[in-house]
């Protein structure tokens, strides 16, 4: 029969010396396979005790940004949703009305925003075309979860707690890579 692959072995089927069916050389050799492991360096990190380094490029989950007086900076304006090649990103923008010039900085908000983080692959590109620094990539993961719905990340999810109402969750989840504003 024509093999479909080169990497066939044939099969020995000669009967076992006394040694082999006794597995002591097997068992010698695995162990001393295990023993020289014993001083070397692990690779493992014992999570959660210790967190690896990440590189300084890192790029985690998404934060919606809010401005120094704590109104969110997004517009719905798109050009992230546009940018994004996973299309990971959906908006529903609204018109800011009377008296919640305190909430929303510019005329037109996110009424709605959604990134589906099973799509996301976390390229940053919406980061980058963002116009408004309204939103950014974190040094957090996503949480593991049980549904795929529960991947679906909402503005309550998303958006930086308030500086001047909360300001140490706010100190918290700006982490230390974002320096300006
Ligand atoms: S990081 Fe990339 S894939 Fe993820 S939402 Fe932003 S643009 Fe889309
Ligand atoms: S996050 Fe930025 S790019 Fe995306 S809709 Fe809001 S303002 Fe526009």
């Amino acid at each position: 029969m024509q093999a479909l692959t080169n990497r066939g072995k044939s099969v020995s089927r000669e009967p076992m010396t006394l040694m082999e069916r006794m597995y002591i050389p097997s068992i010698v050799k695995g162990m001393a396979i295990t023993f020289s492991h014993i001083f070397k360096k692990q690779p493992t990190i014992r999570y959660p005790e210790e967190k690896r380094e990440f590189s300084p490029v890192f790029r985690g989950l998404h934060v919606l940004n809010r401005d120094e007086e704590g109104r969110e900076n997004c517009t719905a304006c798109g050009l992230c949703a546009v940018a994004c090649p996973a299309e990971a990103i959906t908006m529903e923008g609204a018109e800011r009305m009377e008296g919640e010039e305190h909430l929303y900085r510019e005329e037109k908000y996110a009424a709605k925003y959604e990134i589906n983080m099973l799509r996301c692959i976390f390229c940053g590109l919406c980061e980058e075309a963002c116009p408004k620094d309204a939103i950014y990539l974190s040094e957090t993961f996503a949480p593991a979860n049980f549904t795929r719905k529960g991947f679906i990340y909402g503005k309550e999810e998303l958006l930086i707690p308030n500086p001047i109402t909360e300001p140490a969750e706010y100190a918290k989840a700006r982490g230390e890579k974002r320096v300006d504003n």
